[in-house]
């Protein structure tokens, strides 16, 4: 299990600095979370201001 972030993600760069595990990434249109460094711990998703990571 790991977090995923949708396609609502407007690539605002909150998440990035929050996750423990540098498991997040800048991708093209939105970042991107490394499934495999994931520790589904939803620090990223209780920070997303647009509601855009949920557990996969
Ligand atoms: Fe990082 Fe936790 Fe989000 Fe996984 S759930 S990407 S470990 S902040």
């Amino acid at each position: 299990m790991a977090y995923v972030i949708s396609d609502d993600c407007v690539a605002c760069g909150t998440c990035i600095g929050e996750c423990p595990a540098g498991a997040i990434s800048e991708g093209d249109a939105k970042y991107n979370i490394d499934p495999n460094a994931c520790l589904d711990c939803g620090t990223c998703a209780d920070v997303c201001p647009s509601g855009a990571i949920n557990p996969e």
